[in-house]
């Protein structure tokens, strides 16, 4: 059997059907996704066959709603998750941008490049458009561009909303191509102090770290994702709030969507004229079994506990930080839940091929998706002594194949006096 496509139409007859698809279990020990905790595969495999309307389907979207405001800190009404992945719920951010709206974008990585590049395709003209399909340039949305491997800082916002006086500005929590944490408070308050309205970016950050989007009000809109600090399936639900600031700017002005209207989707979530309603009203056709694997990782989030998941993400990160420093690689990265480094001096330039042998065995890791191109170990929801043993045990022999002078053993032991500690 070929998996080469074939252009030429062929008969039924003639077609031989592909055998069932085996995917094997691999350890995703990179960015994202992490891998889906066995409970939320457990309620997805045994949701009963539902229609979008079927009043158990409505209430776990109810309750799924009443538990983000949770994961979020928030008393937003319009908190809710859209079909999709991240990208999908950061798409329905961008949307109230309109056409000429001012938009000052931060990039410090992969992902907040991607941002940028979405609200450039977003509000670009057709001409704008047509001048570069894939990656038009609008007059009207500033990128501004901080160094791979370095931090957006508070200055860095501030200095460019005095210049820009933008009327909205983006930038991701953390950024995940580079490992790297962005001023959330300095973006608050340069935001609040030029009365621009602030979109961020928190698909690698929510439910890894503790915070309350309610401590920035000058941020209006979040967007998260469904299978990072949210253990859930990707291509489920990705969470998002706005503020009352942006639902009311859509009802003076639009939003040039049906799929990615935060008003009319919201009332798929029972949020309707205001407040939170008894009924659903349609929007699209939700999966009962995508609704009863989302309730369950967010049940998994709030038992675990917010501040005690955080406070698990920076125990175990330090632990493999530490491990992955002795084997001599040089750590960049400043996020709780992955490792981003360059490798010691002599496998430099080898960092793809180390990581091909790794994923090879089903020890998924990452390299970066741009430049420069270091190593990227994560931690999503291998939050136990076991799973950071195994996550180091399996880096060190791959050093160790790539011919790292690695003591194993002494690494190991270090890890465990470490793990024991606390
Ligand atoms: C992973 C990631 C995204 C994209 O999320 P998808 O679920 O792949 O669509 C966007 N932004 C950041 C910061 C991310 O880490």
């Amino acid at each position: 059997m070929s998996s080469q496509p074939n252009l030429d139409y062929q008969s039924e007859e003639e077609f031989e059907i592909f055998p069932q698809l085996e995917i094997p279990d691999t350890l995703a020990a990179g960015p994202g996704p992490g891998n889906t905790d066995p409970r939320v595969l457990e309620r997805f495999a045994a949701a009963g066959v539902a229609d979008h309307m079927q009043a158990d389907v409505v209430r776990g979207m109810k309750e799924a709603k009443f538990m983000l405001r949770e994961v979020f800190g928030t008393s937003n009404l319009y908190t809710y998750a859209v079909c999709g992945t991240g990208w999908s719920a950061l798409d329905t951010a961008f949307m109230p941008i309109l056409k000429g709206d001012k938009v000052v974008c931060f990039v410090n990585g992969t992902f907040s490049g991607i941002d940028d590049l979405s609200v450039r395709l977003h509000v670009a003209s057709n001409e704008e458009l047509a001048a570069n399909p894939l990656d038009p340039k609008p007059e009207n949305v500033v990128t501004v561009n901080v160094p791979h491997g370095q931090s957006v800082t508070g200055d860095i916002v501030e200095a460019a909303l005095a210049e820009h006086k933008p009327m909205w500005a983006v930038m991701a929590h953390w950024e995940t191509g580079s490992g790297r944490i962005n001023d959330l408070q300095g973006f608050n308050d340069a935001c609040a102090k030029h009365d621009v309205m602030g979109i961020i970016d928190c698909v690698s950050s929510l439910g890894i770290t503790d915070f309350n989007i309610d401590d920035y009000p000058a941020v209006t809109t979040w967007a998260s994702c469904p299978q990072k600090g949210i253990l859930g399936l990707p291509v489920t639900y990705a969470p998002i709030s706005f503020n009352d600031k942006v639902i009311d700017l859509i009802k003076q002005r639009g939003c040039p969507s049906y799929l990615h209207n935060p008003i009319l989707d919201a009332r798929h979530w029972c949020i309707n004229d205001g407040q939170d309603v008894e009924a659903a009203a349609y929007h699209r056709t939700h999966s009962g079994y995508a609704v009863a694997s989302f309730h369950e990782a967010l049940r998994l989030l709030l038992q675990h506990g917010r501040a005690q998941k955080a406070a698990d993400y920076a125990f175990y990160e330090k632990g493999l930080r530490n491990a992955v420093e002795s084997m001599g690689c040089e750590v960049t990265s400043n996020m709780t839940s992955l490792v981003v480094c360059n490798l010691p001096a002599d496998l430099a330039g080898k960092e793809k091929e180390l990581v091909g042998n790794c994923r090879a065995r089903g020890f998924a890791i990452w390299p970066t998706l741009s430049e420069p191109t270091q190593v990227r170990i994560g931690i999503l929801n291998q939050l136990t002594p076991a799973a950071i043993t195994d996550i180091v045990g399996r880096f060190a022999d791959a050093m160790i194949e790539m011919g790292a002078p690695v003591d194993k053993d002494e690494i190991l032991g270090d890890l465990s006096s470490y793990l024991a500690s606390r």
